[in-house]
């Protein structure tokens, strides 16, 4: 039998009347009733605004702040085996670079996205693109000095540390995820992103990969990147876009949404604008169109997992046309000025 999720009283929610990005309070409702449907952690149906500003999704109610932990109880799987993700992990890669080499044809690794999906969890993040690596690699710094903020299962961290060979430190606020970063030799601590401000100047490439979304007050968060990566310095940020075409197509069923864990998601127009007005200038992006395709599909079936048969209907949205503004996920690689 499925075990219950946790259910939050009115007494430990709070409503919110503005925008986190803009502080606008012009606002409709964009989708009610949105389930944990992706972790089943949480019981309550949620209800995400759409600002009538800036276009960014956010929850309200949402959970207070000081019981917003009790929504990632079991996120993290502390009982994953490091040496089955090890070498996972090198399988993985080695398929990646044979067929590569040998097909010169990468869309065929879409045939893969079945295998990586029912993977073990933490094999299921991509590292960083080639292009946006490449791009800082070539950009002269001898010792790159990285830092990963929301590093996870160290998937990032690890490519950086041993693939890479930038000198890194990953941070996370899950204690279960830093014992796994450091089981598989990585260098990881727990804390917050406060931990910039502690180390200003001291980080040529920052990356946060699907942390704004999770903020209570994500523009404190950029401002705190802004001011403490040093001048030229790269942040590498990923997030999913609220003005996607996927959020449009799948509505409550979108995979961008997870509710509560996501209390409130960028329009890309807007967070392009605002990295802008921090001193940011966005050199390179990258993105996938349907990323969160086949999890919504999942979730539309209010099933726990995916089938190949999600993966197939996939073809049938394949090639709807996109703008830049509707992208799914988004990656941007921004240069400190
Ligand atoms: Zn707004």
């Amino acid at each position: 039998m499925k075990k219950k999720g946790y259910l939050y009283s009115a007494q430990q929610l709070e409503e919110v009347d503005e925008c986190p990005y803009c502080r606008s309070k012009k606002r409709e409702i964009a989708h009610a009733n949105v389930g944990d449907w992706s972790f089943g952690i949480i019981e309550n149906l949620w209800t995400y605004w759409s600002c009538l500003s800036c276009a960014s999704l956010y929850l309200s109610p949402r959970p207070k702040f000081e019981y917003i932990d009790k929504a990632y109880i079991g996120y993290f799987d502390s009982n994953v085996n490091p040496d089955i993700i090890i070498w996972s992990r090198r399988l993985l890669k080695y398929i990646y670079n044979y067929l590569s080499k040998k097909l010169f044809y990468l869309s065929k690794l879409y045939l893969l996205a079945p295998l990586i999906n029912f993977s073990p969890k933490y094999i299921g993040e991509f590292p960083i693109s080639n292009r946006i690596v490449d791009y800082i690699s070539n950009s002269g710094v001898k010792k790159i000095k990285f830092l990963d903020i929301g590093c996870g299962g160290g998937r990032v961290l690890d490519y950086a540390t041993n693939e890479l060979r930038w000198e890194s430190l990953g941070i996370d606020l899950s204690p279960e995820s830093v014992t796994l970063c450091r089981n598989l030799g990585l260098h990881a601590i727990e804390s917050n992103y406060s931990y910039v401000n502690d180390h200003p100047l001291t980080y040529d490439v920052i990356h946060a990969s699907h942390i704004l979304e999770h903020l209570y007050d994500p523009i404190n968060f950029l401002n705190s990147i802004s001011n403490n990566l040093r001048h030229g310095g790269y942040f590498i940020i990923s997030m999913p876009n609220s003005t996607s075409y996927m959020r449009y197509f799948f509505a409550e069923c979108w995979r961008g949404l997870e509710a509560p864990r996501h209390i409130a998601i960028p329009s890309i127009k807007y967070i392009k604008k605002t990295l802008l007005k921090l001193g940011f200038e966005v050199i390179d992006f990258s993105y996938k169109k349907q990323q969160t395709a086949m999890e919504s599909m999942r979730i539309q079936r209010r099933s726990s997992k995916s089938t190949f048969l999600d993966y197939l209907k996939i073809n049938n949205i394949k090639d709807l046309v996109f703008s830049c503004d509707e992208v799914d996920i988004i990656t941007l690689l921004c240069i400190k000025k």
